[in-house]
C-alpha cells in the first residue's frame, strides 16, 4: 500500500493525495492551489500521477482547495467515481461552477465591468470550463452519511465521520487490504473547532493506523469567541456611525452563514442597530445558504430549534441577496449603512474587489477580514499594511478602517487539533499536511511516535 502527497504539503491550499491498495488508486480530495500567482500557475502543471489511472475519489468537503481540481481531473481523462457526503456533493457543485466562471471571466481579454482603465492583460486559457464542471458533476455518484461504512470496492472500505469544519465536512477513514497486509488510514480533512456556533462537533473514529492531518493553526490558539463578537459588533457600529459602509471579503460557505447567524442575533439581541443594510453580494453564498437551510439535521440544537420555531437563523430584515451583476453594480452608489459581503474571502478575484475598489479609499469605511488569508494575497497585504493596493488593475489608497477578526475560524487552533488526535488511538504515524511549514513543525514538537512532514509529489509505503 502506498501513500503519495499532490497538494497542500507544507502549504495550506491544494489537498490532494492519492492512495494505492493494490491494483486500486483512490484519490482523497483535489483541491485548487490557492494564493499568489506562482499558485495559480501551479495549477496547470501535471498532478504527478495519471489522471486516467484513478478509481475512486473521496472528497473531505466542499472547500475549493479541497475540490477546486476536480473538473481539471476530468479533463485531463478521470472516468471514475466521487464519493462524498449528500451536503458535500450540494455545495461542491456549487463552489467548482463558481471557479469555472471565475476562471472563464479571467480568461477573457477585457474587464467584465467594461471598465476603460483596466489594463487588457493577454488572455491565457481557462484551468477548466463550465463544460468540464458539468462533466465532474455527473462523475459524482454514491453518497454517504457519517459514521455509516461504504464498500468503495472489494478490498477498500471508507467510513466518514463528521469534522465540524463546514456543512457536510468529513474526516475519512480508509480501511485497505491488499497482498502487502492491511492499513487503516484516517484522512482529517479541515477540522473545526469545538466552539463551532451551528454544526455538530468533530466526531473522530477512536483508532486508525496512520493518520493525515491539517495543522492550518498548528502553531497558535483562538482568541475566546466572544471577544471576537465583540470586535465584529463594535467594528460595525463604529463605521456606521462615520457614515461609511462596511466592506467584508467572505467565503461564500459557511463564514457567509456564520456572518448572517451572527448579524441576525446581533439585532435581536440589541447589540447592533435594529435597522440593518445588509448585502450578500455572492451568488454562490446565497445558493450556498439555501442548501444550508435544506440540511437542518446537521445543526446544533439550539439552531435546529429556531427552525423548528419557523425562524430562519441565516435569515433577518433589512437583508439583500443580490444574485444579478446589474444588482451588484448599483451597490456601488450606496454610500454609507451598507454591509456589504461577498467573495472571494481573500479579494484574489469576484465581486469583493469592486467593493473594495469603492469603498477602501475612504476613512469614513471598514473593512473587516474575518477568514483566513493566504500569503501573497491581496487580503494578506491589506492586512499588513499596505498604503495601497491594485484591484482590477489599478492601485487604490488604503484609508479605510482594516479590521482582522480571527476568532471567526473554521478550523481547529493548536489545543483542538491536539485533543482530534489525542483521541485517536492505535497509531504507527501522523502525516502532517495542510499548513504551513512553521505552524507545521510547531505542532510537531508536540507531538509523540513518528511524524512526517511530506512534501510535494513524496510517496511513503504503508
Ligand atoms: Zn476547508
Amino acid at each position: 500500500m502506498k501513500l503519495s502527497f499532490h497538494g497542500a504539503n507544507q502549504d495550506v491550499t491544494g489537498s490532494c493525495h492519492l492512495l494505492q491498495i493494490g491494483e486500486r488508486l483512490i484519490l482523497i480530495d483535489c483541491g485548487l492551489f490557492q494564493g499568489g500567482r506562482e499558485l495559480d500557475e501551479e495549477n496547470g502543471v501535471p498532478f504527478g500521477f495519471d489522471a486516467r489511472a484513478i478509481d475512486f475519489v473521496l472528497l473531505t468537503h466542499a472547500h475549493l482547495d479541497h475540490c477546486g481540481r476536480l473538473p481539471l481531473l476530468v479533463n485531463r481523462g478521470f472516468r471514475g467515481e466521487i464519493i462524498t457526503t449528500q451536503p458535500t456533493a450540494e455545495l461542491a457543485r456549487l463552489v467548482m461552477l463558481d471557479s469555472a466562471n471565475l476562471q472563464e471571466e479571467a480568461a477573457r481579454p477585457h474587464d467584465p465591468h467594461g471598465k476603460k482603465h483596466v489594463q487588457a492583460a493577454p488572455s491565457k486559457p481557462p484551468l477548466y470550463t463550465i463544460t468540464d464542471t458539468m462533466d465532474c458533476i455527473a462523475r459524482f455518484g454514491r453518497t454517504t452519511t457519517y459514521q455509516e461504512p461504504i464498500e468503495v470496492c472489494p478490498g477498500v472500505r471508507a467510513t466518514f465521520y463528521n469534522a465540524g469544519h463546514i456543512l457536510g465536512s468529513a474526516s475519512i477513514l480508509v480501511e485497505g487490504k491488499d497482498q502487502t497486509g492491511s492499513h487503516s488510514i484516517l484522512f482529517s480533512g479541515d477540522i473545526g473547532g469545538a466552539g463551532h456556533h451551528f454544526l455538530l462537533p468533530p466526531n473522530p473514529p477512536s483508532s486508525a493506523d496512520t493518520v493525515v492531518m491539517e495543522t492550518t493553526y498548528g502553531d497558535r490558539l483562538h482568541r475566546p469567541f466572544e471577544e471576537s463578537l465583540t470586535e465584529f459588533y463594535d467594528a460595525v457600529k463604529s463605521a456606521l456611525s462615520r457614515g461609511g459602509n462596511v466592506v467584508i471579503p467572505t467565503f461564500a460557505l459557511e463564514r457567509a452563514q456564520e456572518l448572517l447567524f451572527f448579524l441576525r442575533q446581533g439585532v435581536e439581541d440589541s447589540r447592533l442597530p435594529p435597522a440593518l443594510n445588509v448585502y450578500l453580494d455572492s451568488p454562490m453564498a446565497i445558493s450556498a445558504t439555501q442548501i444550508f437551510e435544506r440540511h437542518k439535521d446537521a445543526f446544533v440544537p439550539e439552531v435546529q430549534k429556531l427552525f423548528g420555531e419557523g425562524k430562519d437563523p441565516f435569515s433577518l430584515p433589512g437583508l439583500h441577496f443580490t444574485r444579478d451583476r446589474s444588482d451588484s453594480i448599483a451597490i456601488n452608489s450606496v454610500k454609507s449603512g451598507a454591509i456589504i459581503m461577498a467573495g472571494s474571502g481573500m479579494a484574489t478575484g469576484g465581486r469583493i474587489r469592486q467593493h473594495l475598489e469603492y469603498n477602501i479609499s475612504r476613512p469614513e469605511c471598514s473593512v473587516i477580514f474575518v477568514g483566513y488569508a493566504a500569503t501573497g494575497t491581496a487580503a494578506r497585504r491589506i492586512i499588513d499594511g499596505a498604503k495601497d493596493v491594485s484591484i482590477l488593475g489599478k492601485y487604490v489608497p488604503v484609508r479605510a478602517q482594516i479590521h482582522t477578526i480571527n476568532g471567526f475560524s473554521a478550523h481547529a487552533d493548536q489545543k483542538e487539533l491536539l485533543a482530534w488526535r489525542d483521541s485517536i488511538a492505535d497509531k504507527q504515524m501522523t502525516v502532517l499536511v495542510h499548513g504551513e511549514l512553521g505552524s507545521m513543525q510547531t505542532f510537531a514538537g508536540k507531538l509523540t511516535g513518528k511524524v512526517l512532514m511530506p512534501k510535494l509529489n513524496d510517496e511513503i509505503d504503508l
